[in-house]
């Protein structure tokens, strides 16, 4: 494959933005090399400037599921623009969208539109403390909620109520109010509640992680975590900005039938615009102005973004759509682990719909210490092996991978015709 023009771009690109990207993943650094530069996307395919085409698993990480560049969700940009970009005013689109997420997620009667899913979480941690009074949020290793101050925190050694900055900038006066605690650990979520439980604000959490690769939770721990909220006080967030109308039509609170007290959203709701929002009950009456909990947006409810997101909300919604979705990432990812025992690569992989992880050991992966124990070296190596064949994987082992519509059966046959040989090419 020939990266020319990528390679010229990527030179110009690091003068000019830090690391030559917008968003850090995007720069290769885990699994070296360099990026290529997009030139047009068209349903599963991404195009480069060099003329390559590539099988995209990422999805613009999550908002493409019915494909690149769909003409619903083009064509209603389209008629959005000829009526002005940005109003500032109240508009129609929005009443349309707050209808549409209130009737497909029913733990969210009322919501607020933001800018992007760090913008929602942060919001939702405001509400949370706001509401309770209470300062302390919990989060889970290996879950992510944006790049909020309060997220960028790992638990402190030895104490684990104390969280300490994972980022320089971020006020150690404020991670020593995130406790960190371990994915799918019933036991650890009961003892911090014995200790602190009644100064818990809130627990966030990725539903199914898909920062961590892709980690479901175990049986009965999202309802652990609901009971232990509702006994201590504190509110349950369900961070729904991957998940969200993607592991099912109402997300993953329908799939495992639990309710949280507030719900975060991003990616497919804007349809591959920029979109966050925020959502639940009576308690969404304290954001002003109803309320005196403050959060605020000049391009919040933009009129284009909620067109995109809701033409991408009308298509998903037909019958079937997302069973199609989940048996489509069921094959494939039965298809990797053939490919992978052919080749005598140990492999494991995890699905919830339409999200999907490969890891590279024998093993069954359900905590984050095991995803991480996984073997990095052969997952480079077979993601450079499938992107000269043609596939664009997550450029991280940390990253879930996204099936959508257009994904379709001759897409999945080539891509695993590509992973039968990238697997050779690493027991080679
Ligand atoms: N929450 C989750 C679960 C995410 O996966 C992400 C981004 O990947 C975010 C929040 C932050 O969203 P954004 O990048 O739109 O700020």
């Amino acid at each position: 494959m020939n990266h020319d023009r990528s390679h010229a771009l990527f030179s110009r690109a690091q003068q000019l933005l830090p690391g030559g990207v917008n968003s850090p993943v995007r720069a290769f650094k885990s699994v070296g090399g360099e990026p290529f530069f997009v030139q047009r996307a068209d349903g599963p395919y991404l195009f480069d400037v060099d003329g390559n085409r590539y099988i995209d698993y990422v999805g613009s990480w999550g908002p493409m599921i019915v494909g690149h560049n769909h003409p619903a969700v083009r064509e209603a940009v389209q008629e959005a623009i000829g009526n002005g970009l940005s109003y500032g005013a109240p508009c129609e689109a929005e009443v349309e969208m707050a209808e549409t997420i209130t009737r497909l997620v029913p733990s969210c009667e009322m919501v607020r539109m933001v800018n992007s899913g760090t913008e929602a979480t942060l919001s939702a941690i405001r509400l949370a403390r706001g509401a309770t009074g209470r300062q302390r949020i919990v989060k889970f290793e290996g879950c992510y909620h944006g790049h909020g101050d309060s997220f960028l925190v790992k638990a402190g050694s030895g104490m684990l109520t104390l969280g300490v900055p994972t980022s320089p900038g971020v006020p150690a006066g404020l991670s020593e109010l995130t406790a960190t605690l371990s994915y799918n650990d019933f036991e650890g979520a009961t003892k911090l509640f014995g200790e602190i439980g009644g100064e818990i604000a809130a627990v966030i959490i990725e539903p199914v992680v898909g920062n961590a690769n892709c980690i479901p939770p175990r049986a009965g721990y999202l309802q652990h975590l609901r009971e232990l909220c509702t006994k201590h006080g504190a509110l349950l967030i369900f961070d729904e900005v991957m998940t969200g109308f993607r592991v099912a039509l109402g997300g993953a609170q329908a799939h495992y039938g639990i309710t949280p007290d507030l719900t975060t959203f991003g990616k497919i709701i804007g349809g591959g615009m920029p979109v966050g929002a925020y959502g639940g009950r009576e308690l969404m009456q304290q954001i002003a102005p109803a309320g005196p909990i403050y959060q605020a947006g000049t391009l919040s409810g933009n009129p284009v973004a909620m067109a995109a997101g809701l033409a991408m909300l009308q298509l998903i919604q037909e019958p079937g759509f997302h069973a199609r979705l989940a048996t489509a990432t069921a094959q494939l990812c039965e298809g990797f682990e053939a490919a992978a025992r052919e080749a005598g690569v140990p492999l494991t992989t995890n699905h919830v719909g339409a999200m999907f992880g490969l890891f590279f050991t024998d093993q069954k992966v359900e905590t984050y210490a095991q995803a991480t124990a996984c073997d990095t070296t052969a997952f480079n190596r077979f993601f450079h092996a499938m992107l000269e064949r043609g596939v664009f994987l997550a450029p991280s082992a940390y990253e879930a991978g996204f099936l959508s519509s257009a994904h379709d059966g001759a897409v999945i046959d080539a891509t695993l015709e590509a992973a039968r040989a990238a697997f050779r090419s690493l027991a080679d």
